[in-house]
């Protein structure tokens, strides 16, 4: 097809020309007295982009799945026991994972849409007082039905009943998009991967580990072999890592971080906000429902949108995506054919995201759904015109407050 495709599924994101740029070059030594340079400088900028100052970053060559994996099996024994909420299918997928090595997941189940039930949460952690619960582990933004999570909540539980288990953070599809606190949320082990805020080709599972994580590592006997935290340290500390690592995403992860520092992390947040006011917009305009229940729960990133009952949500995406060029998300496991999903992440701005809008509105219109031409884009765009428009420079939240640009709207 002609013209540019327009992917819109939340990960893998658009690639930014300066990052595809950034991964073309030759191959080169990893074990020359230059390479730490590349990693040691990317290992100090994951901290900031995780917002720590005290935890330990590792990359690895794998997906968000692998980081997963790694979080796990380095900080738990078998037979340990978790609190973990199912309220969509990364929490699911996450379960089963822990549960393949031997972990003992106290699950919760939350309906797809709804918040997570802290109080009750709450109530298992304050009547667990022999402290078996090991671990909590909880998706801060789940990316199949578009919940946002407040992790600040999560640990006010855990401080609230002195409960020690280990925070389990899983961002990847919030870091680097959605604000995300590491040291002040008190997170354990952080979790993201490339393809998604950070803009770049799936193939990085990236982890980052409290000192209270790594301690707990030294002691637990899950088995581990690649993804071993202990020979990562010991390789990273002097810039090495203890294989061939994924060269080129290396160095897209170190013009992605460029980028997203050069915006300023506020900005890129406030960014996000903007366009999934935008999104949202829209979907109030065609009279559809979220997937997220409570209008706060509604996350930045991305927004799952529910198709009246007589209506196949997947036939719209592929309407989308065969007529348009455009690729929409599409629903998962349960929700397969009952909502798809606009990923409004990464590399975007507001025309972007209504061109993509108006895509989704003609594919909707295509398969008879009663939706008037034009009125999400028009929604969206008084939305864009009424609110500041995305600062194009790097500025603190401070700054932004002085040269008057309102805050209200943005944070
Ligand atoms: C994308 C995603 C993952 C990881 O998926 P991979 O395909 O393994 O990269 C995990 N959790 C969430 C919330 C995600 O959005």
């Amino acid at each position: 097809m002609p013209g540019q495709n327009f992917l819109f599924v939340p990960g893998p994101t658009n690639v930014p020309e300066r990052i595809m740029r950034a991964m073309v070059g030759g191959m080169e030594d990893h074990r020359s007295s230059r390479f730490p340079e590349l990693t040691l400088s990317l290992l100090t900028d994951l901290k900031r982009l995780f917002q720590t100052e005290s935890g330990q970053p590792f990359i690895f060559s794998a997906t968000g799945t692998g980081a997963w994996e790694a979080a796990l099996c380095n900080t738990l024994s078998p037979g340990d026991r978790l609190l973990a909420p199912r309220f969509g299918q990364f929490s699911h997928l996450w379960i089963d994972l822990a549960k393949r090595h031997g972990l003992d997941p106290q699950v919760l189940e939350v309906p797809w849409g709804n918040a997570v039930p802290l109080d009750q949460m709450e109530r298992m952690l304050a009547e667990d007082t022999n402290h078996t619960i090991k671990g909590v582990l909880l998706v801060h933004n789940e990316t199949s039905t578009g919940v946002c999570n407040d992790i600040r909540d999560m640990r006010r539980i855990l401080d609230d009943t002195k409960h020690p288990a280990l925070l389990y953070v899983d961002g990847v599809s919030s870091i680097g998009s959605i604000d995300f606190r590491m040291d002040e949320w008190g997170v354990d082990l952080a979790i993201t991967g490339s393809q998604k805020g950070l803009m770049l080709p799936p193939g990085l599972g990236m982890v980052c580990a409290s000192p209270r994580a790594l301690k707990v590592h030294r002691s637990a006997t899950c088995t581990r072999g690649f993804f071993d935290f202990a020979d990562m340290i010991k390789a990273n500390a002097n810039g090495y890592f203890p294989y061939t690592p994924p060269l080129s995403l290396l160095y897209g992860l170190r013009e992605s971080l460029n980028m997203l520092f050069e915006e300023g992390l506020d900005a890129v947040f406030a960014r996000h906000h903007r366009l999934a006011e935008g999104v949202r917009t829209a979907v109030q305009a065609w009279k559809l429902d979220f997937c997220a229940q409570e209008p706060q729960l509604r996350s930045d990133t991305v927004t799952a949108i529910v198709v009246p009952p007589e209506f196949n949500a997947a036939h719209v995406i592929d309407v989308a995506f065969r007529r348009y060029d455009l690729a929409l998300g599409a629903g998962l496991a349960e929700l397969a054919g009952k909502v798809f999903r606009i990923g409004h992440l990464g590399d975007l701005n507001e025309v972007m995201v209504l061109g993509a809008l108006a895509g989704t509105e003609m594919a909707m219109r295509d398969v008879n759904m009663d939706i008037v031409a034009g009125s999400g884009v028009a929604a969206a765009e008084e939305y864009f015109s009424r609110t500041d428009p995305i600062p194009k420079k790097k500025v603190s939240r401070e700054q932004l407050f002085y040269e008057g640009h309102s805050t209200g709207s943005l944070y």
